[in-house]
């Protein structure tokens, strides 16, 4: 048996059509579009790229994007001057402050400064209590992302057995707050769980979120079970060139999973998608006053 792939790049490409829809009725209904603002500090190439293709899918969905690029010594009094700016200003409905910050700011306080209402990135704790509490708010995007994968693959997911690897805030948190939202029964597993193994064969659906190339091994998946893996780890190859893995041992797994994203092209795509979307749930809301 080999597991069904799941297609994150055409249920990303498909949430993305259906989010320039949303923001052409947004258009005609209120003569704006709405307005997500990134934020860069230093110049970390990997956080460039990402912010250089949020920006290009920000406009392909019919919204302004406007982007900020702050050297890595600014201070962080400016960069929360910065952000004040951007919470007074009408045409902003969305604010991103890429991560990771320079050491010598301290990244909880500026995320805190960041208006709930537009936190796109769902890191506010305001928001982090709306989601924990199973009210609405804006939800971080990669777990929003897995979550709609998941939901596809499987439809209900009420009673099932969940294991999350990994507890950052980012991910593996707010990732056991949407399926226990969802009625699954969820285990957070970290680096201190005892018996990784035992934890992930009893799981219908296991989240990997670690950064360890192929730590979850093919023989620990449940058969059947449905496997989202979050991690993105650049190898390097004897030639010279680099790739990416996942978490997940892929070519062990595959045979075992019901279903299983790829390592690229599974959850990767979803976390762009589900930032448009945050970006028109909050103009929606600014709009709906
Ligand atoms: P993170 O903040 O470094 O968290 C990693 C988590 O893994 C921690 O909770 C850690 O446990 C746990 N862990 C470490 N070693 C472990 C082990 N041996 N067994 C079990 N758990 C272990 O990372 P993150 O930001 O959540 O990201 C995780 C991965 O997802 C990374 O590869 C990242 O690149 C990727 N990612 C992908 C996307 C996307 O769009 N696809 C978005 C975000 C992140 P402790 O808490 O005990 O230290």
């Amino acid at each position: 048996m080999s597991a069904v792939l799941i297609d994150g790049k055409a249920r990303a490409a498909a949430l993305r059509a259906e989010v320039a829809t949303g923001v052409a009725a947004l258009v005609a209904a209120h003569g704006r579009a709405p307005g997500l603002t990134v934020v860069l500090v230093g110049d970390d190439p990997a956080s460039a790229v990402y912010v250089g293709s949020k920006g290009k899918a920000t406009r392909e969905a019919g919204m302004i994007s406007g982007e900020y690029r702050l050297p890595a010594d600014t201070s962080e009094a400016d960069l929360l001057a910065l952000v004040a700016t951007l919470n007074a200003d009408p045409a902003v409905d969305g604010i991103l402050v890429q991560m990771p910050l320079p050491k010598h700011m301290d990244s909880d306080r500026v995320i805190a400064a960041i208006d709930p209402a537009k936190d796109v990135d769902g890191l506010h704790p305001i928001n982090t209590g709306l989601l924990v509490s199973g009210r609405d708010g804006l939800v971080p995007c990669t777990p929003s992302g897995c979550m709609l994968l998941i939901k596809e693959a499987l439809g209900n997911i009420a009673g099932a057995e969940a294991v999350v690897i990994g507890r950052s805030i980012l991910v593996g948190k707010p990732m056991a707050a949407l399926l226990t939202n969802a009625s699954a029964t969820v285990t957070v597993a970290h680096s201190r769980t005892r018996d990784l193994a035992g934890h992930v064969a009893r799981a219908d659906i296991v989240v990997a979120a670690v950064g360890i190339p192929g730590m979850v091994k093919g023989e620990w998946i449940k058969p059947g079970a449905c496997v989202i893996d979050v991690g993105i780890n650049r190898i390097a190859l004897p030639d010279g060139k680099t790739h990416l893995v996942g978490d997940v041992d892929f070519d062990g797994a595959v045979g075992r999973a019901g279903w299983i994203t790829p390592v690229p092209g599974g959850v990767g795509p979803m976390t762009i998608a589900c930032l448009l979307a945050n970006t028109l749930k909050a103009a929606s809301a600014r709009a709906a006053g």
